[in-house]
C-alpha cells in the first residue's frame, strides 16, 4: 500500500463497495506537480492513465474541478471525454452530453444583471483611459486584461477597479495574471462539488485536493465520503497524502478495489 495508511486504505475498500462512485479531483498540485508557468502543468502520466481506466468503469463517475477556467483547464488536463469538468472554483460546468444537462447555460437574475453591467460600464471607462488594456465580456463576468499595457498603466487601471468595484453588491473580484474578472456568480468548489454529486448521482463520493480553495470542497463531503489533502498545511480532510505521487497510488487502489 506504500504511502497509505490503514485507515485509508480500509476508506478505499468500504468506498469501492458503493453503488455509484464520484471520483472528483482538483488538477494543480493532486493530478499534476506544481510548475512555474501554469500552461506546462501536466498530469502525472499514471494517474492520467488510471483517471482514464476510471472513467472507463460502470457505476464510475470521474471529473476535474479547478480554478482554471474550462478552457485552461481541458488544455492542461486532457481529461478523457466522460469526465465531468467544474472551472473557476465552481462557476463554470460542464457534463457529457450523456447526463443530458447543459451546465453551461447561464440565466442571470435582476440583481446579478444589473451588477454585470454596472461592472461593465465602470471598466469600460478604465479601458478608455489606460492605453493597452481591454476588456472580454463572458455571461456572467467582464474581465480586464492588462497584459498588452506598460506595467505601471496596467497596475494603475486594476487598482482603480479595484477601487471601483470593491464593493459593488453581488459583485466579486477574482485577482489573476494581469487580469482582473469581475463575476456576479460567487462560486467555491463546495459548490462545485455539491453539484457534481448530483449529477453524478453519486452514493459516494472521493475528493483529493492540495489548495486553500480545496477546502470548500472537504466541507461538504459526507460520512462515508473520503477527503484526501495532498501536500502540507491545515486541512478538515480525513487523510492526507504527500503529493501528486502518492495520488497515483491511491487511484491504482481505488480502480482495483473497484474492478474486483
Ligand atoms: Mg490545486
Amino acid at each position: 500500500m506504500g504511502p497509505m495508511t490503514a485507515e485509508l486504505a480500509d476508506a478505499i475498500e468500504s468506498l469501492a463497495d458503493t453503488q455509484i462512485l464520484l471520483v472528483a479531483l482538483d488538477f494543480d498540485g493532486t493530478m499534476a506537480p506544481l510548475v512555474d508557468k501554469p500552461g506546462d502543468a501536466r498530469s502525472l502520466p499514471a494517474s492520467a492513465e488510471l483517471l482514464v481506466e476510471l472513467a472507463a468503469l460502470e457505476n464510475t463517475v470521474t471529473a476535474l474541478i479547478s480554478g482554471r477556467d474550462l478552457a485552461s483547464l481541458r488544455a492542461a488536463a486532457n481529461p478523457p471525454e466522460q469526465t465531468l469538468l467544474v472551472g473557476s472554483h465552481g462557476t463554470e460546468r460542464w457534463a457529457p452530453e450523456s447526463f443530458g444537462i447543459d451546465a453551461s447555460h447561464i440565466d442571470l437574475n435582476v440583481e446579478q444583471a444589473t451588477a454585470l453591467a454596472h461592472a461593465t460600464a465602470v471598466l469600460e471607462r478604465i479601458v478608455e483611459g489606460h492605453s493597452g488594456t481591454s476588456l472580454e465580456y463572458k455571461p456572467a463576468s467582464v474581465v480586464l486584461h492588462v497584459r498588452q499595457a506598460p506595467a505601471e498603466m496596467g497596475t494603475k487601471a486594476i487598482r482603480i477597479a479595484h477601487d471601483k468595484l470593491e464593493d459593488v453588491k453581488g459583485l466579486w473580484l477574482l485577482d489573476g495574471k494581469s487580469v482582473l474578472e469581475a463575476t456576479v456568480l460567487s462560486g467555491t468548489k463546495g459548490e462545485g462539488l455539491d453539484w457534481l454529486r448530483e449529477v453524478a448521482d453519486a452514493s459516494t463520493v472521493l475528493f483529493a485536493g492540495d489548495d486553500v480553495t480545496d477546502e470548500d470542497a472537504f466541507a461538504v463531503l459526507r460520512p462515508g465520503d473520503v477527503g484526501v489533502k495532498i501536500g502540507s498545511g491545515n486541512t478538515r480532510a480525513q487523510f492526507r497524502l504527500n503529493g501528486p505521487g502518492e495520488l497515483s497510488i491511491l487511484l491504482k487502489a481505488v480502480l482495483d478495489m473497484r474492478s474486483l
